[in-house]
C-alpha cells in the first residue's frame, strides 16, 4: 500500500481529505489543497503506516523510505529549496494528526533542516542572521523536548542566564551573536543529557521526528487520554512533513489564528488574533499580547493597537475569502491557522471549531437559515448534554474561583448562598430572604422542604443518582454531591475542607455542572431559552419517534416540564407528598399504628390531601397522561427521630410515647432497599394503596367535572417481582375504581401498570404483562439490583471501575447497554409476546441520557422519562437516535 500522500502546489493525492486514513490535521490540508487554498508544500503519511509500525515491531517498511524521499522532493520541486542546503536550506515542519485531535501525543517540531551549516545559508538567504540563529535555537530547543526527551527546564535556565548576563528583559533585546552563543549553549545541553551530540544530518533529523511522532501514540499520556475518550488504540495517528512558512521575517510577516464565527456566542463575524513579526507559538505563549482581526472587534474593545483589517487590508481581504470558502466547504464553522510571510498569506491548519454550547445552538440554526445545512443537520450537531448550560445559570466564565473541592456534577447549573446545615435552617433563612446551599454528608426525604427552600445542594456522600441528586435535578436545582473531601459537621455547624473551616453563614458557590465548590460569591449568568432554542426544538419535535415525558410530583415541577415540552407525566413519585410538614403527623401515625384500624384512622385524614395533589397535577397536565407510582420507599424513611415529632404522633394517635418508640424500632431493618418497601407495603398494608388508588380516581372524576377534560391517570405498582403481586395489586386498584365510578355515578378510562425495576421482573415479563397495561423501566433500582451495587453508595468505588475500564461509564448514569439492557430487551419483547399494544417507557435516571435515550430507540420504548430540566435534552436526544 501506499503510506504517502502529498499536497500543495497543485497537487493534492488525498483529493479531498480520508480523515481516518490521514489524520483530522492531514486531511484538512489536503482538502484546502484541493479546494485551491494556498498551503505551504507537504505530505502525510498515514495513519496505516502507524498501525503496520507497531505490528512490525517499530520498524519502519524499506519502501516507505523511497516514499518520504519523494515527498520531500516534492517540497523542493515546489519551493525550489533543498532540504539540507548549505546556501539556501529547505526548512520544515513534523506534527502528528490523529483522527481526533489528541492531547498527549507528540504535537510539533519546527524549522527541522537546520544544523550549524544550513543555518549560515539560512542567514545569507533570509538576510537576517538574527531570525537564522533564533530559529535555530528554537528548533534544538523543540527537538530536544518532543523528540529526544530531555529535561526542557536547562533550556530555559540557559536563556534566563543569557538574558541575566547581558541585562535585557525581553527576548526580543538578544542579538544574533547572542542567539549563537545560546545555539552553544543549548548544544552542550543537549550533549550533557543524550550522551550525543545533536544531530547535524537533516535526515536524521526527520527519520527521528517521525519515529517520535509514531512512538508518542503509544506514550502513557496518550493510551489515558484514549481510554477516557473512547479512542481505540489501533486508529493510530498520521505525520504531516510541510514547508515551514515564517511570519516572523519582519513587517509584513505575521502569524494568527481565527474562527470564522465567534466561538462563545455563535455570531457570523469573523473572530481572531494576530501578530505581526512572530512565530506562531508566540500567539499561544503569550509573550506579546496580540492584535485584533477585525476592526468591529478592535473598536468594540477599544483597543489601540491596529488591526490586521487596518494593518495589512490586502492579505486580510484574501483571508476574509479564504474563510468564505472554507465554511461552503466544511459547511460548519472552522478553526484556523494562517501565516503572512512578507506580505503572502499561507493556510496551516483548518478543522471544525470548538464551541461553547450557547454558539454551537445558534449556530446551527443560523446554518440551517442560510441554507447551508438542512433543518435535521442542525438537530445533529447540537450535544444535547450541552443544552444543560443553556437551561440553568452559569457561572461567569470571567469571574474568578477559589476552588475549594469538586464532588460529583450532580445537577446542573450554578449557586451561590450561605451555608446551612439542616433542612430547617434552609427554610427559615429563605424566608429571612437569603439565598442558601444546604450542606449535609447525605440528604434524605427528610430534607426536601429544605432543598426546595434552597438555591442549592452539596453533599459529602452519594452518587449520581443518590437521592440528593434525583430530587436536586427534578428541581432544578443544582448540586454537587459525592464531595469525598468535606468534612460535615452538622451539630457543631462547621464545615472543613481542604484546611480550612466555613460556618453557617459563610457564602460558597456550587457548580453543579463541573462538580466545583468555591468559597465567596461567583457571579452567574442567566439563561436564554427564547429564540434558537425554541427553533431548534421545533425542528427535533419533527424527526423524533420517542415521546418524552416528565418525572414530576409537585404542580410547579409539572409545569416546567411543559414549559420545556413534556407530553406527560412519566413517573409521579407519591411518597414525596407524604413529607409535607401538614401531613407527616399522619403520615407516622398510619406507619407506627400496630393495627389496620389504627393505619385507616391515618389514611382517612390522608386522602383529602392525596387528592387534592393529584386534582392540582391532572389540571396542570390538562389530558396528557400522568403515571402515579404508588407509595415505594421502605417505611422507616418517613419515622419520627426528635422527641417532639414522637409527641406529635402520640398526640394524634392517642397512644404512648413508649409504645410509638417500641414499634418504630421494631421496623428498623439492616437492608432498607432490599426489604419492606415497593408492593411489598401494598401486599401487606393492601389499605394504603386503596387509599392511593381511591384518591386518584376521585381526583380524575373532579378535574373532569371541573374542566371537562378527563384525566388519562395511569397507575404503577412499584418493585414488583412476581406475577402474582401485580395481580393483587392491580385487583386492589381496579375495585376502588369500581367502588368510585359507582358512588360517582361515571366512569373514567385508566391504565394499572408496573415498573420494571427487578432481574426477575424483566425475566418473567411474559406472565407480568397478563395484569399490567404497560411497563416503565425503573432503570435506577434494576441497574442496583442487576449489577449488585448501592445506588447510594456507589460513588465510594465507581470512579475505580470507570478509570479501570470495567464500565465505560458511571451505570448509573449510563445504561449498562450490555447487562441490564439485555433485561430489559428480554422484558420489552416477553411483555409484547403477552400484550403486543403494551405501552413501555422508562422513568430511572437514564432517560434523560444521550446515549440510554438512544438505546431505548434502538430497542422501540415508546417513552422516556426524565426530570423535567432534562426534557429539552431528552427531545434532541431522541431526535438524534431517530435520525
Ligand atoms: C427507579 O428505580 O429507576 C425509579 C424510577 O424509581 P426510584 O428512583 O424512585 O427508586
Ligand atoms: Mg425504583
Amino acid at each position: 500500500p501506499r503510506y504517502v500522500y502529498r499536497f500543495g502546489g497543485g497537487v493534492d493525492d488525498g483529493g479531498k481529505g480520508d480523515k481516518n486514513l490521514l489524520g483530522g490535521k492531514g486531511a484538512n490540508l489536503d482538502g484546502m489543497a484541493s479546494i485551491g487554498l494556498p498551503v505551504p508544500p507537504g505530505f502525510t503519511i498515514t495513519t496505516e503506516m502507524c498501525t503496520r509500525y507497531y505490528v512490525d515491531g517499530e520498524v519502519f517498511p524499506d519502501s516507505l523510505r523511497a516514499e518520504v524521499a519523494s515527498g520531500i522532493a516534492h517540497i523542493e520541486g515546489v519551493t525550489g529549496k533543498k532540504f539540507g542546503d548549505k546556501a539556501d536550506p529547505l526548512l520544515v515542519s513534523v506534527r502528528s494528526g490523529a483522527r481526533v485531535s489528541m492531547p498527549g501525543m507528540m504535537d510539533t517540531v519546527l524549522n527541522l533542516g537546520l544544523n550549524d551549516e544550513t543555518v549560515e545559508g539560512l542567514a545569507a538567504a533570509s538576510g537576517d542572521a538574527r531570525f537564522a540563529w533564533d530559529s535555530y535555537r528554537r528548533f534544538i530547543q523543540m527537538y530536544s523536548d518532543v523528540v529526544l526527551e530531555l529535561d526542557h527546564g536547562a533550556f530555559e535556565e540557559a536563556l534566563e542566564i543569557a538574558k541575566e548576563d547581558h541585562g535585557y528583559t525581553l527576548d526580543t533585546e538578544l542579538s544574533a551573536a547572542d542567539w549563537k552563543a545560546l545555539v552553544g549553549e543549548y548544544k552542550k545541553i543537549v550533549l550533557d543529557q543524550w550522551k550525543k551530540p545533536f544531530p547535524q544530518d537533516v535526515h536524521d533529523q526527520l527519520w527521528g521526528a517521525i519515529s517520535a511522532v509514531f512512538g508518542s501514540w503509544q506514550a502513557d499520556r496518550a493510551k489515558v487520554y484514549r481510554r477516557l475518550n473512547d479512542i481505540p488504540g489501533d486508529w493510530g495517528t498520521a505525520v504531516n512533513v510541510q514547508a515551514m512558512v515564517f511570519g516572523n521575517m519582519g513587517d509584513t510577516s505575521a502569524t494568527g489564528v481565527a474562527f470564522t464565527r465567534d466561538p462563545s456566542t455563535g455570531e457570523n463575524v469573523y473572530y481572531g488574533e494576530f501578530l505581526i513579526n512572530a512565530q506562531g507559538e508566540d500567539v499561544v505563549a503569550g509573550i506579546r499580547t496580540p492584535q485584533y482581526l477585525t476592526k468591529a472587534a478592535r473598536e468594540r474593545a477599544g483597543a489601540k493597537a491596529a488591526s490586521m483589517e487596518e494593518a495589512m487590508p490586502e492579505t486580510y481581504a484574501e483571508l476574509a475569502r479564504v474563510f468564505q470558502i472554507l465554511e461552503q466547504h466544511y459547511r460548519d464553522m472552522q478553526d484556523i491557522e494562517f501565516t503572512v510571510q512578507q506580505g503572502k498569506l499561507w493556510m496551516l491548519q483548518t478543522r471544525s471549531g470548538k464551541r461553547t454550547a450557547k454558539a454551537a445552538l445558534k449556530m446551527a440554526v443560523d446554518m440551517a437559515g442560510e441554507g447551508l445545512i438542512t433543518q435535521e443537520e442542525a438537530v445533529a450537531r447540537v450535544d444535547p448534554s450541552a443544552l444543560d448550560q443553556l437551561l440553568h445559570p452559569t457561572l461567569d466564565p470571567a469571574a474568578e474561583r477559589d476552588v475549594l473541592t469538586k464532588g460529583l456534577p450532580a445537577s446542573p447549573g450554578a449557586a451561590s448562598g450561605i451555608v446551612v446545615f439542616d433542612a430547617d435552617t434552609a427554610e427559615r433563612r429563605n424566608e429571612m430572604g437569603d439565598a442558601v446551599i444546604l450542606v449535609r454528608t447525605e440528604t434524605s426525604p427528610e430534607d426536601i422542604h429544605g432543598m426546595h427552600a434552597a438555591k442549592g445542594i452539596l453533599t459529602a456522600r452519594g452518587g449520581m443518582t443518590s437521592h440528593a441528586a434525583v430530587v436536586a435535578r427534578g428541581m432544578g436545582r443544582p448540586c454537587v454531591s459525592g464531595a469525598g473531601s468535606l468534612s460535615i459537621d452538622a451539630k457543631a455547624k462547621i464545615l472543613r475542607v481542604a484546611g480550612r473551616e466555613l460556618v453557617e453563614g459563610d457564602i460558597v458557590t456550587i457548580d453543579g455542572s463541573t462538580g466545583e465548590v468555591m468559597s465567596g460569591a461567583v457571579p452567574t449568568v442567566q439563561p436564554e431559552l427564547a429564540g434558537d432554542f425554541g427553533t431548534l426544538m421545533v425542528w427535533a419535535d419533527k424527526v423524533r419517534r420517542l415521546k418524552v415525558r416528565a418525572n414530576a410530583e409537585t404542580p410547579l415541577d409539572c409545569k416546567t416540564a411543559r414549559e420545556f415540552g413534556a407530553e406527560g407525566v412519566g413517573l409521579c413519585r407519591t411518597e414525596h407528598m407524604f413529607f409535607d410538614a401538614a401531613r407527616i403527623t399522619a403520615v407516622r401515625q398510619m406507619i407506627l399504628a400496630d393495627s389496620e384500624k389504627g393505619r385507616r384512622e391515618a389514611l382517612d385524614r390522608l386522602l383529602p390531601e392525596q387528592r387534592s395533589d393529584f386534582t392540582e397535577i391532572f389540571l396542570v397536565m390538562a389530558g396528557l397522561p400522568v403515571t402515579i407510582r404508588l407509595l415505594d420507599p421502605p417505611l422507616h424513611e418517613f419515622l419520627p427521630h426528635e422527641e417532639a415529632e414522637f409527641e406529635d404522633v402520640a398526640t394524634a394517635a392517642g397512644v404512648g410515647i413508649d409504645v410509638l418508640k417500641r414499634r418504630a424500632s421494631e421496623l428498623h431493618e439492616l437492608n432498607p432497599m432490599l426489604g419492606h418497601r415497593g408492593c411489598r407495603l401494598g401486599v401487606t398494608y393492601p389499605e394504603i394503596y386503596e387509599m392511593q388508588a381511591r384518591a386518584i380516581f376521585e381526583a380524575a372524576i373532579d378535574v373532569e367535572e371541573h374542566s371537562g377534560t378527563a384525566p388519562i391517570p395511569e397507575i404503577m405498582i412499584p418493585l414488583v417481582a412476581t406475577a402474582k403481586e401485580l395481580e393483587l395489586m392491580k385487583a386492589i386498584v381496579d375495585a376502588q375504581a369500581k367502588a368510585v365510578f359507582a358512588e360517582r355515578g361515571t366512569t373514567i378510562e385508566y391504565l394499572v401498570g408496573t415498573m420494571i425495576e427487578l432481574p426477575r421482573a424483566a425475566l418473567k415479563a411474559g406472565e407480568i404483562a397478563q395484569s399490567a397495561e404497560f411497563f416503565s423501566f425503573g432503570t435506577n433500582d434494576l441497574t442496583q439490583t442487576t449489577i449488585g451495587i448501592s445506588r447510594d453508595d456507589a460513588s465510594r468505588f465507581l470512579g475505580t471501575y470507570v478509570d479501570k475500564g470495567i464500565f465505560p461509564r458511571d451505570p448509573f448514569v449510563s445504561i449498562d447497554v450490555e447487562g441490564v439492557g439485555e433485561l430489559i430487551q428480554i422484558a420489552a419483547e416477553r411483555g409484547r409476546e403477552t400484550r403486543p399494544e403494551i405501552k413501555l417507557g422508562i422513568c430511572g435516571e437514564h432517560g434523560g441520557d444521550p446515549a440510554s435515550i438512544a438505546f431505548c430507540e434502538a430497542t422501540g420504548l415508546d417513552y422516556v422519562s426524565a426530570s423535567p430540566y432534562r426534557v429539552p435534552i431528552a427531545r434532541l436526544a431522541a431526535a438524534q437516535a431517530a435520525l
